[in-house]
C-alpha cells in the first residue's frame, strides 16, 4: 500500500482509500449535497460544493465555489481543493466531467452518467444486465409513434429520452386520437423520444444499492413509493409486497449495480406488476429521494453509505431499525409543516415519531422539494394516518 497525502492506493485492486480528514468536492449544491455533507462530517470529511447559487442547501453547511457548472476554471479550482469528487445530479456537462476525471479523482467516472442521461441507452444497459423493462420503442416521427402505439397498445407513455424529471417531459397516450398532440408537445422539446408500454402495476418500489470503489456491494430495504402529480409523495418501508419480492428486488438492484460497474449509490426504480414481475423503470447514480427514509430508520443512511463507497471505506450495515414512512414537504406544504414543528405535536406520540428535515431553500414554490419528514413508527398504518390527520397534504389528493 503506497500513500500520497491523504490518498492511499491499494496495489491489489487499485481502489483508492480517501482517508478521513480529506476533502470531498460536490458538483451541485442542492439538498442531496447538503445531506451528504451532514453525513460525511462525523466521519471526519470536509466538503466543498460547486454551485451557481450561493447560500443554497449545501453551501449553508459546506465551503462553496460559486460558479456555473459549465465553468471550466471553477471545475479546475474544485479539483485543486479536493481529494475526491462526486456529483448530486445527473445532467453533468460531459466536458466538465472529462476535465474533472483528468485533474482529480472521480471514482464514479462519467460512463454511468452517459448511460443514465439517456433513457434508450439506459434501457439497453438494463436489459444487458438481465433486468426486465416495459416494452418500448424509439420514436423519431409522428408516423413512427403511430406504428409504435399500434404495436405496444394503449395506454402507453411517450417520454423525452433526456432531461425529464419528476414526471416532466411525459405524455400518457390513452387513445390513438392523441398521437398528434403527444408528438407535437414532446417533439417541441427537441429531445429524442421513446414510447413505453404502460405497466399495470400493483405498486412502485425502489432499492438503493451501494457499490464501493473496491467492489463491495450492499442494498437497502426496498421502499414502496407513492407519487402525486408525477412527484414522489411518500415512501413506505417495509414495502407492502411479499417477502420473496423484497428479496428479488434487492438482488436485482445489486446485480444492476455490479453490471453497470457503479461506484457510490445507484437508485433503482421498479414497478411491481400485476403479473407479479418486477419491471425496472429507471436508475439514478446518486442518493435518491426514496432513500431519505434511511436517515433515521437504518443503521447507516444512504448519504453515509455514499461517502463510504466513494472513499473506499467498508460499507455500513443497511439494516432497518424501525418501520418508517417518509413524506415529502413541497413548497405548498412548508407553512403547515413549519407551524407543526412549533406545536406540541412536533415530538410525536408513542405511535409515531416525526423527524424533520428542511433543506434551507430560499423560495417555497409549488412542487419544489423543501424538505421531508421521516415518521418512525411501529406500524406504517399509524404513520399514514398521521399524514392524513396533519391536514397538510390533502390538497394533492385529487392528483
Ligand atoms: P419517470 O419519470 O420515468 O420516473 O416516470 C414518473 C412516473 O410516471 C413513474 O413513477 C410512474 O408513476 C409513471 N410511469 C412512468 N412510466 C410508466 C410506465 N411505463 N408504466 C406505468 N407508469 C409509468
Amino acid at each position: 500500500m503506497s500513500e500520497a497525502g491523504n490518498v492511499k492506493v491499494d496495489g491489489a485492486n487499485q481502489a483508492r482509500v480517501i482517508a478521513p480528514g480529506s476533502t470531498i468536492g460536490v458538483l451541485g449544491g442542492g439538498q442531496l449535497g447538503r445531506m451528504m455533507a451532514l453525513a460525511g462530517a462525523p466521519l471526519g470529511y470536509r466538503f466543498v460544493a460547486l454551485d451557481p447559487v450561493s447560500d443554497g442547501p449545501c453551501g449553508q453547511v459546506s465551503a462553496q465555489i460559486v460558479a456555473a457548472y459549465s465553468d471550466k476554471d471553477a471545475a479546475a479550482q474544485l479539483a485543486a481543493q479536493t481529494d475526491v469528487i462526486t456529483y448530486e445530479f445527473e445532467n453533468v456537462d460531459a466536458e466538465v466531467a472529462a476535465l474533472l476525471e483528468e485533474r482529480s479523482y472521480v471514482p464514479q467516472g462519467s460512463r454511468l452518467l452517459y448511460t443514465t442521461q439517456h433513457r434508450l441507452r439506459e434501457k439497453a444497459a438494463l436489459e444487458a444486465a438481465g433486468a426486465t423493462v416495459a416494452p418500448y420503442a424509439a420514436v423519431t416521427s409522428e408516423a413512427e409513434l403511430d406504428a409504435a402505439l399500434r404495436r405496444l397498445g394503449t395506454p402507453s407513455v411517450l417520454k423525452t429520452a433526456t432531461g425529464g424529471y419528476d414526471g416532466k417531459g411525459q405524455f400518457v397516450i390513452r387513445d390513438r386520437s392523441q398521437v398528434s398532440a403527444a408528438y407535437a408537445e414532446l417533439s417541441a422539446t427537441g429531445a429524442e423520444l421513446v414510447l413505453e408500454q404502460f405497466v399495470r402495476f400493483q405498486c412502485e418500489i425502489s432499492v438503493i444499492a451501494a457499490r464501493s470503489s473496491n467492489g463491495e456491494t450492499s442494498t437497502f430495504p426496498p421502499a414502496e413509493n407513492i407519487h402525486r402529480g408525477g412527484i414522489l409523495h411518500a415512501s413506505i418501508v417495509p414495502a407492502r409486497v411479499p417477502a420473496g419480492v423484497l428479496a428479488q428486488a434487492e438482488q436485482l438492484a445489486a446485480t444492476i449495480a455490479e453490471s453497470f460497474g457503479a461506484v457510490g449509490l445507484l437508485a433503482v426504480e421498479m414497478f411491481y406488476g400485476q403479473d407479479g414481475k418486477l419491471y425496472v423503470n429507471e436508475v439514478a447514480p446518486r442518493p435518491h429521494n426514496s432513500g431519505h427514509y434511511t436517515m433515521e430508520a437504518c443503521v447507516t443512511s444512504q448519504f453515509e453509505q455514499h461517502v463510504r463507497a466513494i472513499c473506499g471505506l467498508p460499507l455500513g450495515a443497511p439494516d432497518l431499525r424501525t418501520p418508517v414512512v417518509m413524506v415529502n414537504v413541497l413548497g405548498e406544504h412548508l407553512e403547515g409543516v413549519e407551524a407543526l414543528m412549533l406545536s406540541p405535536e412536533s415530538a410525536g406520540s408513542d405511535l409515531v415519531r416525526p423527524k424533520f428535515h428542511l433543506y434551507g431553500k430560499a423560495e417555497a414554490k409549488t412542487g419544489r422539494k423543501m424538505g421531508h419528514i421521516n415518521l418512525l413508527c411501529g406500524d406504517v398504518n399509524d404513520a399514514l394516518a398521521w399524514i392524513d390527520e396533519a391536514g397538510i397534504w390533502q390538497s394533492a389528493d385529487k392528483d
